[in-house]
């Protein structure tokens, strides 16, 4: 299967030329103008790296950076920066980039890097979480409490990996509507309360009626208490 690349540039001939160049390099391109439709596609769609252009007119590179880096730690970033524009590349770097490229720069050169940044992906491959009896499979999506199955629907499941990934630190509210449910304002429902509650509910099921290590941060959000 092809990789899949997600080129964020605001400059359409840029864009173009990227599609058109990586497809020849052998990768599946999408191309996004604006910081928000980028990290949409980047948080809906299977997306194996990212370009990130910084300079984007709305939401900055930096801003998207930040939300990807959130929402899915592992996914690689390489961002574009202009000539000279040095606090870009570290304010890219230190945001969690894993490259940056400085305009302009050759296609097969960024088609060499993205290619280093997906062996290097592949061979972490996180693709199981793991903490105290609970344990994810994110390939298969399985989830075992104590080596018991537990069925749980796709919002709890994407719930779960969230405080997961979070564990031993507080996740607001605000954050999980954002990343679970894609809302980027709060609807004024308890909607993650009563997720939380089905979430606890049915681990607690399935490994008689003990303590489920999800603990209520009152009026702020929710944490995964890590044990290891
Ligand atoms: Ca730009």
């Amino acid at each position: 299967m092809r990789d899949l690349i997600l080129v964020i540039e605001d400059e359409p001939g840029i864009v173009d030329f990227l599609e058109r160049g990586l497809s020849a390099h052998g990768f599946d391109v999408k191309g996004a103008n604006d910081g928000t439709a980028g990290a949409e596609l980047a948080l809906s769609q299977p997306v194996d790296l990212v370009v990130l252009d910084m300079m984007l007119p709305g939401r900055s590179g930096l801003e998207v950076l930040a939300a990807l880096r959130e929402a899915k730690p592992a996914l690689p970033v390489i961002v574009l920066t202009a000539r000279g524009a040095i606090e870009d590349r570290i304010a890219g770097l230190d945001a969690g980039a894993v490259d940056y490229l400085t305009k302009p720069f050759s296609l097969a050169e960024l088609a060499a890097r993205i290619r280093a940044q997906l062996r290097a992906a592949s061979h972490s491959p996180q693709t199981r979480l793991r903490t105290g009896e609970i344990e994810v499979d994110l390939l298969t999506r399985e989830v075992r409490r104590g080596g018991v199955p537990v069925r749980l629907s796709t919002t709890e499941f994407e719930l779960l990996v969230y405080l997961l990934r979070n564990r031993g630190h507080v996740v607001t509210r605000e954050q999980i509507l954002r990343v679970v449910w894609g809302y980027d304002h709060d609807p004024g429902t308890n909607v993650v309360d009563v997720y939380v509650g089905y979430l606890r509910r049915k681990l607690r099921d399935a490994n008689d009626l003990s303590e489920v290590p999800i603990v209520t941060v009152r009026s702020v959000g929710y944490r995964f208490d890590a044990d290891d």
